[in-house]
């Protein structure tokens, strides 16, 4: 009787496991893979997404699985590459724009290469070196941010996901709730908080805060959350870049390097993640060097500390639990798709 017991308890345990918030630390990704797997990627800048994941996305859609790219910026408020891009030293705000149109045909040319079709891409159009500067402001729609590059203070109409969206955290907060409620995705992977770009640590601030939200609203909705460094100190141009080389955690990272979880590449992922990163022209005219340098046999990530590490079978929400709102209903405006 009492075998039956503990047997009974063990077996409602095992049950509740994927719901019972972090349960247990992720050792690896492959067994999250399949082809229910729903990953969405959130970029700071187009190159981001492929240097730190590139090889990540195209496992997931061998597996079956699917893959969405949110672009937090277009990074148009770069400005060395408006510089060498147009051979000036004062770039207009039109120059800056058209900067970002370049970034984001190349984040689609780059993407294609690992599989990712463009109606899987969302580009919100935030403004770039800004986003850290949104926490500061209260969210007044008479006065919102301006970016002092493009000069503009909301994303443009094609790349609206709600209506009525200007350059405040609020709205930021709003459309990145919204992408992730459409997609609903089982594994979510973004730049971490520990990243010395103020974008980079910024973005993890507002996937974050989306996913907590969501999950309070959905507690179905947890998906993994893995986070990947692109910039740190010297790093990874400091280690060493030979063919078939294997990219080893930051020396210094505030994390202990027991943390980290490697995700090993095939030679024909490693391949297709440098064939992407060539795709960057505008930034390969400047950061060659650190860019191919992400091209190795492993990515790197960390579990965020409140994932989950199972992120159990996508979200299927019930026609009684309530949506996001009236807003949340209405198909986007602009040319972003879900
Ligand atoms: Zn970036």
């Amino acid at each position: 009787m009492r075998v039956r017991i503990v047997c009974a308890v063990a077996l409602f345990a095992l049950f509740l496991f994927p719901f019972c918030g972090r349960a247990a630390e992720l050792k690896a990704i492959e067994p999250l893979l399949s082809p229910s797997t729903r990953l969405m990627v959130f970029s700071p800048h187009p190159d981001d997404e492929t240097l730190g994941a590139g090889g990540l996305m195209q496992r997931v859609l061998e597996a079956g699985g699917k893959v969405k790219v949110v672009f937090m910026t277009s990074g148009d408020g770069y400005l060395e590459g408006v510089e060498l891009e147009d051979h000036t030293a004062h770039p207009t705000a039109s120059e800056y724009d058209k900067y970002g149109q370049i970034r984001r045909h190349e984040a689609l040319r780059a993407l294609a290469t690992l599989g990712v079709k463009p109606h899987n891409v969302i580009f919100l159009g935030f403004p770039d070196g800004g986003l850290s500067d949104l926490l500061l402001k209260t969210c007044v729609h008479k006065d919102p941010y301006r970016s002092p590059f493009t000069l503009k203070n909301r994303p443009p109409k094609f790349e609206l996901i709600l209506p009525r969206t200007d350059y405040c955290a609020h709205d930021l907060s709003g459309e990145i709730e919204r992408v992730i409620f459409r997609f609903r995705p089982t594994l979510v992977v973004t730049t971490g908080p520990q990243d010395l770009h103020p974008d980079h640590k910024t973005t993890y601030h507002f996937v974050k805060e989306a996913l907590n939200r969501l999950g309070r609203k959905f507690p179905r909705l947890k998906p993994v959350f893995l986070t990947f460094v692109i910039h740190f100190d010297g790093w990874p141009v400091n280690q060493e870049a030979s063919s078939g080389a294997r990219l080893d955690p930051p020396e210094g990272f505030p994390v202990p390097p027991t943390k980290w979880i490697t995700f090993n590449l095939k030679p024909a992922e490693v391949n297709g993640k440098r064939e992407a990163i060539e795709k960057y022209h505008s930034q390969m005219k400047l950061l060659n060097r650190f860019m191919l340098c992400f091209a190795k046999s492993d990515e790197l990530f960390l579990q965020d500390p409140d994932s989950p590490a199972q992120g159990g079978a996508p979200l299927r929400l019930s026609k009684k639990e309530p949506g996001l709102g009236s807003d949340a209903s209405k198909p986007a405006p602009g040319r972003n798709q879900f």
